[in-house]
């Protein structure tokens, strides 16, 4: 589904992605760990364009990310992201928040988009908070707002950048119970996460990043019990 070959990315001197070569297959759920500053979240996006690369290519469904205009909105809901700031519009209603870009983006008649809104947020256990606004709820609440906002364009794959680490501990499972279930139903997902209960519960693949490179790729139980990498042991030893 999503297909990245020799990308390179530099933030001036620094080499930040360096030849990464990664496929995410529909319906798969890959987890990315890695050291602070390894580049996990320039990858995330790369993905959705919200950073361009320097050379290689991102291809989705075979076909290269386009590079503006309509096709770019498209792709934006076609890939949704999920941050750790909620990055809710803080003026809006949470209803709002998840009407919004279906009326705007995809031409969903408001009345659609109300109904399609309140299913997803029921879904993520916020339907009662619906004419809210985004500061009146917890952490977890606002992060699975966003995750319902993201799922309303229907998206074909889900990008992920720690979306837990912003929140209290009580309220990290709550985001954590969605996300797995998201990933029980089939969505593809790219997750950037230090959780590794989730990477066990719900990855099928752990990509481990360090210094712009993908250092090594492996089934979670594997990774975790028997990385082969110098660099992935180290790193594990740290946060286990
Ligand atoms: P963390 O775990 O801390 O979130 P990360 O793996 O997500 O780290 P990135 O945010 O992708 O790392 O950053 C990779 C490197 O690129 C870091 O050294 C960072 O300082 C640098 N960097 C990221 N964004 C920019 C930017 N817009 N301009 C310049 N340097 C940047
Ligand atoms: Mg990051």
């Amino acid at each position: 589904l999503i297909v990245l070959s020799g990308v390179n990315k530099h933030f001036g001197p620094l080499h930040v992605l360096q030849d990464i070569d990664l496929t995410i297959h529909r319906g798969e759920v890959v987890v990315v760990i890695g050291p602070s500053g390894s580049g996990k979240s320039t990858l995330c996006r790369t993905i959705n364009r919200l950073e361009t690369i320097d050379s290689g290519t991102i291809t989705i469904d075979g076909q290269p990310l386009p590079e503006e205009g309509r096709a770019l909105a498209r792709l934006r809901a076609d890939v949704g992201m999920v941050f750790q700031s909620f990055n809710l519009f803080a003026h809006k209603t949470v209803l709002e928040n998840v009407t919004l870009g279906q009326v705007k983006a995809k031409g969903v008649r408001p009345a659609q988009a109300k109904a399609t809104a309140m299913e997803l947020l029921e879904r993520v256990g916020v339907a009662n908070q619906a004419d809210k606004r985004p500061a009146q709820l917890s952490g977890g609440q606002q992060q699975r707002v966003a995750i319902a906002r993201a799922l309303a364009m229907k998206p074909k794959a889900m990008l992920f950048d720690e979306p837990t680490s912003a929140l209290d501990p009580e309220m990290i499972n709550e985001v954590l119970d969605v996300m797995v279930s998201l990933a029980r139903e089939g969505m593809t997902m790219v997750v950037v996460t230090h959780e590794m209960g989730f990477a066990r519960r719900a990855a099928h693949r752990v990509v481990f990043m360090d210094a712009g490179q993908v250092v090594e790729q492996a089934e979670p139980e594997e990774f975790f019990t028997a990385a082969r990498s110098e660099r992935a042991r180290d790193f594990l030893s740290k946060i286990l």
